[in-house]
């Protein structure tokens, strides 16, 4: 192989996934010079629910034009205990009317909004993309030198690993990780109904995880049903028309007969936590920071959170000093630190509370949900957590 030139740049983001992509655009805008290293990755097959606030940062950061545009509204949450628990909840229905919000968020497919990111990093003169993957750091000294695949060379001041839940930038920097794999996965397919959604997304919740279909325009409704592992991947072995029984079965029958129009993928599910998402200038972000099962929608509306972050530091980052990135990285890390946490655990609570077979958490949950459902302040105040309010 020739010797390829040295390339120095101000920061390399690593990752084309979401996140990666949306904050190199971002830091990219503040006038950094960024090299997005991002090999050509497969289609994602999965969805995303971001609620009001991330919609807010996706629009005022020019990430995307008008939400409607490319997404479905949400604008009511159905929650169905399905279980046949002791203890189970009463039926309950959040419309986004009494928060007095038009909706909660938008339902987008990543396809749709990654193809509206790279529209956006094309118009950006910062902005290069390089179609290589992340190899190793070389040296972390006053630069970071890092290797690519191809074998070329470059050398920056910050290294942004947005390389997914097996970072190789995480583990080349030494980052460890706690991580609890679940029993469950995620099975994701695109449905069209007979009867449809209504703008809500419907939660049935049964004993291995919830069965959610969201609407995604007109009849059509993307699920996502999260069960045991191995019940998934009977289900999907079983072919199509056994599939499409489960899905009845699952639903209730409430929308009628179903047709399933796209592959089904199935996602093992974990809790990850890196130990640090900052440090020696390299920052952590998206599923590379952390990584949870995708009940209460957090995933992406976190990543979100932490680019902008990241962009309020650097946006104060004076490039003379040359030890801009390692400060940036942990300074990073102790902004962050309140937020991950609280959101880790809240989604950490809510799932094992969905999973529970232990009676007086049955219990708790079941009177929570009759107080939500009855006590207006309590109400609001749930709306306001599942928006994102810490
Ligand atoms: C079933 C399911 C449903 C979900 N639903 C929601 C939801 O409704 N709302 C929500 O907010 N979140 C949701 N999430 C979470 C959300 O999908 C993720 O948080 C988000 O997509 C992760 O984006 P990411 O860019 O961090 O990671 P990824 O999408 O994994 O992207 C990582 C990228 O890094 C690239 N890469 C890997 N290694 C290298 C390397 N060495 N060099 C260069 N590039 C590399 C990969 O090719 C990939 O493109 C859901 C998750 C699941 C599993």
């Amino acid at each position: 192989m020739s010797k390829k030139e040295i390339i120095k740049t101000d920061i390399v983001i690593v990752g084309g996934g979401l996140a990666g992509t949306a904050a190199a655009i971002c830091i990219a805008q503040l006038g950094f010079k960024i090299i997005h290293l991002a090999p050509t990755a497969p289609r994602d097959s999965r969805t995303s629910a971001l609620m009001g606030p991330s919609i807010d940062i996706l629009t005022s950061s020019g990430l995307i034009e008008e939400p409607k545009n490319i997404g479905v509204k949400l604008s009511k949450i159905r929650i169905i205990d399905a279980t046949n628990r002791l203890i189970r909840a009463p039926e309950a229905l959040f419309d986004a009317r009494e928060a007095g919000l038009d909706c909660f968020g938008y339902n987008f497919t990543n396809t749709g909004l990654l193809d509206a990111f790279e529209e956006k990093a094309q118009k950006i003169d910062s902005y290069q993309h390089i179609v290589d993957s992340f190899q190793t750091i070389e040296s972390n000294n006053n630069d970071i030198t890092i290797k690519t695949n191809e074998g070329q060379i470059i050398k920056c001041q910050m290294l942004v690993g947005a390389d997914g839940k097996k970072s190789s930038v995480r583990a080349a920097a030494g980052i460890g990780i706690k991580e609890k794999k679940h029993a469950q996965s995620a099975l994701v397919c695109d449905l069209e109904l007979e009867r449809d959604l209504d703008c809500a997304s419907v939660e049935f919740h049964y004993d291995n995880g919830p069965f959610t279909l969201v609407p995604a325009g007109g009849k059509k409704a993307n699920l996502v049903w999260m069960d045991k592992s191995e019940i998934l991947l009977s289900a999907q072995q079983g072919g199509d028309e056994n599939l499409i029984k489960e899905f009845e079965k699952h639903s209730m029958s409430l929308f009628g007969n179903i047709k399933l129009i796209s592959k089904t993928f199935i996602f093992p599910l974990s809790n990850l936590s890196a130990d640090t998402v900052g440090e020696n200038g390299v920052v952590l972000l998206g599923e590379a920071a952390h990584a949870f099962p995708p009940v209460g929608a957090q995933g992406l509306n976190l990543s979100l959170r932490d680019i902008v972050e990241l962009v309020d530091i650097l946006k104060s980052v004076d490039k003379s000093k040359k030890d801009w990135g390692k400060n940036t990285s942990s300074q990073y890390a102790k902004t962050r630190e309140k937020d991950l946490k609280a959101t880790s655990m809240m989604v950490e609570s809510l799932f094992k509370s969905l999973l529970s077979d232990f009676l007086p958490v049955q219990a708790a949950r079941a009177s929570g949900l009759w107080a939500l459902k009855a006590l207006p302040p309590l109400r609001k105040k749930a709306f306001s957590i599942g928006m994102g309010e810490r």
